[in-house]
Parts: structure tokens; sequence; C-alpha cells
């Protein structure tokens, strides 16, 4: 077998959301949009729902039948999109429940499905979706009559704790929400982390439930092994790979893995990343190509059979940052070609 394997260790996953659950008093909910971060919805939403996660937020309506599936009837599946054009059957048919965002998304929900469960988002300075003042204004007390769910907002700069955007958007979610009784959620992971203030009566966090920052006593839930295809012998002054960007300055022993850009593991990452052999790190070396990465396994004690680029030694936040990037892309990354083993 000649793809890369990840493990995903759905006890870590667990006991990450147990983590952020003990921070509040409040609901705690999980984000699994994006197929769970890419980790795998399923799975993910039926590890959390065993863990007494009653709801679950993705981005889209369709995004929702696999985890309806997983999760059985009574889970509250909530869509960030809200209520788009085409959407009334497949939330009628799964019963989820949209998070609406404009007064179109409003009109259209009460026109298709007056009894349809819902749920408000409002912008507090993010600028990217939600009600912002003057229509909340004009239709808050006809949407609040209602009974949504909850009424949501978002937080831009949650993972820089002094950032001067949270307390402002904190202090405009008041001045928008003070006095209603539905339940107010507004904070991700990101904002579980900025104290109580931000937790109101629900959290939604993503990223934190899947290793990554800014949740740093996350425990790691993805490893990532690729399985070494070739290994030789280069002499001083070889070149490696595309572009000749690497040329070996001593004798050097040389392993071939197999992934590649194509699955999720970017160029930029050519210059700094290590794969790691147990606890001893090995340089990538020459271009990532698309199935295929360089490694200068010298220094080893014997031929390994596979690397490890995501593992306790390199987190996936690490990795990201060697290509200029965040976990939660590198997560969302992860290809579709890699085998899959869930543990825990
Ligand atoms: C993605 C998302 C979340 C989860 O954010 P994390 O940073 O991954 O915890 C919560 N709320 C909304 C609206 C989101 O888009």
């Amino acid at each position: 077998m000649s793809t890369g394997h990840l493990t995903i260790d759905l006890a870590a996953l667990a006991a990450n959301w147990r983590s952020l659950n003990a921070l509040t008093s409040c609901e705690t909910a999980a984000v699994i949009k994006a197929d769970a971060y890419g980790l795998g919805s399923d799975r993910v939403a039926k590890a959390l729902a065993k863990q007494g996660v009653r709801t679950f937020y993705v981005a889209m309506a369709e995004e929702g039948a696999a985890i309806r599936a997983a999760v059985g009837e009574k889970a509250q599946i909530r869509v960030l999109t809200g209520h788009m054009r085409g959407d009334t059957d497949i939330i009628a048919d799964l019963n989820l429940t949209p998070i609406l965002c404009s007064v179109d998304q409003i009109k259209r929900h009460f026109e298709a499905l007056p009894e349809q469960p819902f749920g408000l988002q409002l912008d507090t300075g993010m600028n990217r979706m939600g009600l912002e003042w003057d229509d909340w204004a004009a239709v808050a007390e006809a949407a609040l009559r209602r009974k949504p769910v909850v009424v949501m907002s978002h937080l831009a700069c949650a993972d820089e704790p002094d950032h001067p955007m949270n307390p402002y958007q904190l202090d405009v979610f008041h001045q928008m929400t003070d006095g209603i009784t539905t339940p107010r959620s507004l904070a991700a992971t990101g904002g579980m982390l900025l104290g109580p203030e931000y937790h109101f009566d629900e959290c939604r966090p993503g990223i934190g439930l899947y290793g990554g920052l800014p949740f740093e006593d996350a425990r790691a839930v993805v490893r990532l092994d690729l399985p070494v295809v070739q290994i030789r012998d280069l002499t001083a002054g070889e070149v490696v790979g595309y572009g000749n960007s690497w040329q070996a300055e001593r004798p050097t022993r040389l392993a071939t893995v197999a992934a590649g850009y194509a699955d999720g593991l970017h160029r930029a990452i050519s210059r700094g990343a290590m794969l790691w052999h147990g606890q001893t790190p090995c340089p990538l070396v020459g271009r990532v190509s698309m199935d295929l990465i360089t490694v200068d396994v010298t220094d080893l004690k014997e031929d390994p059979a596979a690397l490890a680029i995501i593992c306790a030694e390199q987190p996936v936040d690490r990795l990201a940052q060697m290509g200029g990037t965040i976990g939660y892309e590198m997560l969302t990354g992860l290809s579709a070609r890699y085998s899959r083993r869930y543990v825990g």
C-alpha cells in the first residue's frame, strides 16, 4: 500500500471537548463543518454525541445528511449559511436548523417553513455574516416572537487575546441582544479561551476539538505517516528533485515517501519541514512534488518503512506555519487518498 496513513484519535477528540466544556458553565456545541475539519464528520459526530453533545454546526445544508444519519433524529443540526434559495426541501427533510443571516433569509424561511426551528446570526463588526444594526432593529421583534433557538455572532480576532476587537464585539453583541430571552452564543474556540464573559448560553468550538491552536492544551487528534517507496544513496554534489533545488553536501541516504501537494502537503513546506522516525527528525529536502516527497535519512541507524509528517514531534500547526498557513487549512486539506484509521 502506497497511500499515506491517517490515524484519528477519537478519544483525544472527546477529551478535547470535555476540556473545553469544563471551561464553561453553559452548553458546549460542536462545529463539524467541512467534514469535521477534514477528519470525517460521521465518526466525529458519533464520538461527540457519546460525550453528550446535542448541537452540531455545519456550514452548508448538504453537509447535514451524513450527520443526521450518524447522530439520529434528536440532535440539532444547525446550518451556518442559513436558508439559501433551494435549501427548503433539504432543511425540511433532514430537520435542519438554519441560522438565518439576512432579512431575505428570514422572509424566505418564515414563508416556506414557518414551523421549522431556526436561529439568527448578527454581525458585530466582522462584516462577513449576519444582520447589521439597522436590519436587526427592523426585524428583531417579529423574529424573536417566533422563538429562535439561538441568537449568535462571531468574533474576528479571538485568536489574539489582547486584540481590542474582542471587547468591542462583546460590547456590540450586548447592545444588540441584552434583554432578550433567546439563548445567546458568541464564542468559538478562541472566544472560549478569552473568559466567561464571552460564553453566554452556548459556546461553539471547532478547531480546539481537533487539536488545533489557539487551544494550546489540546491533545493531538491527528497523526500522518507516509510510506517510504524507495531509498537511494547519493554522493556529495548530487542534486535532488525538480529545479535541482537541493544539493547533497555529504554522502547522503535519501528516502522517497508517497505523498505530495496533491495530498494537501503544500509546496511551501519544502523549506524547513521534518519527517520523523520515532523521535529522530529527518529533513525534507528538495521540492515537494505532486505525489512524492524526498527526505534525508542519512542519520538514521536503519532504513525506515514509513516516516511521520504530522505527529507529537511536529503538530499540525507547526507544519502549517512552515507553509505560511494555519492548522485549519492543513486539516481541511488532508487528502481523500490517505487511508484512515480511527482509534480510541
Ligand atoms: C467555523 C466557525 C466556528 C468554529 O470556529 P473555531 O475557530 O474552529 O472554533 C464557530 N462559529 C462560526 C460562525 C464559524 O464559522
